[in-house]
């Protein structure tokens, strides 16, 4: 496996979350999974007890005309985790954050994505999977298809490319051609881009992958529609049968409130008094007037067009006028939406809490001192809060896309079934239905105690999800040969 960001490590999104499940439940289930991710300035020292792997130290890489020097050292993930790869190269990763959003990253996680394939050499290891994730490392189906191709290492090895976030792509100029080592591979990027001008690095994996995952079957058929595809749906339906859609697992250690070190009190669907007393004790504790009758709304996000932010701040403003609802945020990203935040909790102060910034800590405790929990993405792949919303009693409203409407199902208050509140249209008016349908359900508390319940006994576990992937893995080896790839 090879992936940009590995929680605890190094996280901005699901993507860490995913792949630290992965490399963890796959261990445990007896798999030899070996994970390279970088070693970035930001990673916190306290996470890591690295040991120099003898044979992966002194390396050289030649890009272009550069010879970039890098060493790669183990450490185990916290929390009894199996051990993971670090790649030290403080020339390319020690930049104050993970991603610096300009071209350059294009050739830092190109290094990334040889240095998996060469470090598996200097091992003399030969894996069945290639598992890379995400436009960082999509480059490595043509690297072991061209630069790597007489190695017979690699023989048996077949490309799975996951997709977190096709928002995503990894877009650069054909100028860097030369300079990202990519002259070898040209015949294997697409003609249409590169006649433009470009590379697009997720592109080249989609065509190029052995298989293609994606993050929930919802959005596995979103992002073959020309809407949902972001500019590669064509690439995408051009692999039938070779794009599958498994929804993401929660990781229960971590994601519970029976046992969640980070609550001050747990709680669990036999006893909800300990969520009460919790949402009193988050409310004085954050300078918000408590009041059990008046619903708390939770929103963890990053702030981005995708999350819906802009419809919150179109139909939020009313309800809390109208002092309906509480709210308790915390996010970070555009600065248009940290300062609508900041304005509503400066307004409506007492009434709600924002913090502006990254916290594990925040996060746990809304996630359990909320009752509602806001998700009103335009898309979402697959999504982690509403499934972590469900497994603490508070109640998703979410939009009906991707893995949002794929774990979270309508309630229907007639029959009783159902874990959620999910509203079709991406508008204004969509939120607003949601949030008028949930207020008025948090007055009948038999219903809402239902709705609770039925969430809490959702299991989305890992273990369930990874089998999933073991079961499609197999599959995939036992093919004779390896996929034709239609040309488009
Ligand atoms: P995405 O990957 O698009 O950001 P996901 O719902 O798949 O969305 O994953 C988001 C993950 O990041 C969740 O684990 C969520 O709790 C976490 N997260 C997002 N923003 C913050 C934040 N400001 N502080 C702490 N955790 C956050």
């Amino acid at each position: 496996m090879v992936s940009s960001e590995v929680a605890p490590l190094a996280k901005t999104g699901g993507l860490a979350d995913v792949s630290a499940a992965l490399v963890r439940y796959l261990s445990a289930a007896g798999h030899d999974v070996r994970l390279l991710t970088p070693c970035y300035d930001v990673v916190d020292p306290a996470l890591i007890e690295s040991e120099p792997v003898p044979e992966l130290q002194d390396l050289r890489m030649d890009l272009g005309d550069e010879s970039i020097h890098y060493a790669i050292d183990a450490t185990p993930l916290p929390d009894r985790g199996p051990a993971v790869y670090l790649l030290r190269c403080p020339a390319l990763f020690d930049r104050g954050r993970i991603y610096t959003g300009d071209h350059d990253d294009t050739r830092r996680f190109t290094v990334l994505s040889r240095a998996a394939i060469e470090m598996c050499q200097h091992m003399g290891w030969s894996p069945h999977i290639m598992h890379c994730n995400d436009w960082h490392t999509a480059l490595i189906p043509v690297f072991l298809k061209t630069l790597y191709q007489w190695d017979r290492l690699f023989a048996a090895t077949r490309s799975v490319l996951a997709i977190h976030n096709i928002a995503y792509q990894g877009v650069t100029g054909t100028d860097r051609l030369e300079a990202l080592g990519l002259d070898e591979c040209r015949h294997l990027l697409d003609e249409n881009d590169l006649a433009a001008g470009r590379v697009n690095f997720l592109r080249t994996g989609i065509r190029h992958a052995d298989l293609i995952t994606t993050v929930s079957p919802g959005y596995a058929r979103e992002i073959r529609t020309d809407e949902g595809g972001m500019g590669l749906a064509a690439d995408l339906r051009a692999r039938p049968g070779r794009v599958v859609g498994i929804l993401n697992g929660v990781d229960y250690r971590v994601w519970d409130p029976r046992n969640d070190p980070l609550l001050p009190i747990a709680y669990s669907a036999k006893d909800l008094s300990g969520k009460r007393e919790g949402k009193q004790r988050f409310c004085i504790e954050q300078g918000m007037n408590p009041d059990p009758d008046l619903p708390l709304a939770g929103v963890v996000s990053r702030f981005t067009w995708q999350k819906g932010i802009d419809l919150m701040r179109e139909v939020l403003p009313r309800f809390l006028e109208r002092g309906r609802l509480q709210l308790a945020v915390l996010g970070a990203g555009e600065e248009h939406y940290e300062s609508f935040f900041h304005t509503i909790a400066e307004r409506y102060r007492g009434r709600v809490f924002f913090h502006c910034g990254y916290s594990e800590v925040l996060a746990h405790r809304i996630e359990a001192a909320a009752d509602m929990f806001l998700m009103p993405s335009a898309f979402e792949p697959c999504g982690l809060n509403q499934m972590y919303s469900l497994r603490y009693g508070t109640v998703p409203i979410v939009r009906a896309t991707g893995g949002l409407a794929d774990s979270v199902h309508p309630f229907d208050p007639d029959s009783g079934e159902g874990t959620g509140i999910v509203f079709e249209h991406f508008d204004a008016g969509g939120l607003r239905w949601a949030l008028e349908t949930a207020l008025a359900l948090y007055e009948d508390r038999a219903a809402w105690r239902k709705l609770q319940r039925n969430g809490m006994r959702e299991d989305f576990s890992w273990e369930r999800q990874t089998a999933r992937y073991v079961a499609l893995f197999r599959e995939l080896l036992a093919e004779t040969e390896p996929p034709v790839i239609p040309s488009r």
